[in-house]
């Protein structure tokens, strides 16, 4: 059975200080670990403060970006090797931000997802469509195609312990979900994919997480989609009660 895995994503927002107070004001009042994984991705400045406030919690770390070297001549990197001695656990790549913003290609999301994994640190890697590319009707073959240039080279065995995210360009931060229906059609192609790649198992075992405007409202009805493992949160995980929400939705 798959963990489902409750996972804010920051982005450029909280100082170490307010990342210790948002760890404190969580502190003993996450969901029953056996039943969902919470995880928070931070800024690269906060994630030793956020590792340190939540040792001994049953929180998870996420990078929000690293880069596919592990060391060397790369001004204003994040090494994936430096990020497994840290202690943290996920490591987000490829969000559309980063894709759009930063340049960031198919090609570079691949070298950093095998990267991530030869550290030990577990890749979530995102996916997901614009309006344009909806409205073009070319959804199933733009995420496909992300999907299988982020996964070339990677084992079945890794991909099994991966986590993909299906996050709508056209959803995030903007308040307007996928309705629950458009997210599992993606989310389920996105399995289908992976079957494609690999094999039925495989299929079986990789998370994949919703993203974009999720919050306490629609959670419910979201992860009862059965293709859908989780979520990638930005503004909902911001705060501790709207987060501690999310992560106790099967209460
Ligand atoms: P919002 O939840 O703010 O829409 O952001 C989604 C996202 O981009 C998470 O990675």
């Amino acid at each position: 059975m798959r963990k489902p895995i409750i996972a804010g994503n920051w982005k450029l927002n909280k100082n170490p200080k307010e990342t210790a107070e948002f760890v404190a004001g969580i502190k003993g009042k996450l969901a029953d670990a056996a039943k969902v994984e919470a995880v928070i991705g931070a800024p690269a400045v906060n994630l030793q403060t956020l590792l340190d406030a939540a040792k001994g919690t049953d929180l998870k770390v996420a990078s929000e970006n690293s880069y596919f070297e592990d060391a060397g001549a790369f001004t204003g990197e994040t090494s994936p090797k430096v990020l497994a001695e840290m202690g943290v656990n996920y490591g987000i790549i490829g969000h559309s931000e980063r894709r759009e913003y930063f340049h960031e290609t198919d090609e570079d999301i691949n070298k950093k997802a095998h990267a991530l994994f030869k550290n030990g640190v577990t890749p979530i890697i995102c996916c997901g469509e614009t309006l344009e590319t909806r409205k073009a009707g070319k959804v199933d073959e733009w995420v496909s195609g992300q999907i299988k240039a982020a996964l070339k080279g990677l084992s079945a065995a890794q991909v099994a312990t991966a986590v993909l995210a299906y996050e709508p360009i056209w959803a995030i931060g903007t308040g307007e979900t996928a309705t629950p229906e458009q997210a599992q059609e993606v989310c389920h192609l996105i399995r289908e994919t992976v079957a494609g790649l690999y094999d039925q198992t495989t299929a079986e075992n990789v998370r994949i997480q919703y993203g974009g405007s999720m919050k306490p409202a629609n959670v419910k009805e979201l992860m009862a989609q059965p293709d859908i493992d989780g979520g990638l949160v930005g503004g909902a995980s911001l705060q501790p009660e709207s987060f501690l929400e999310l992560v106790h939705y099967q209460d």
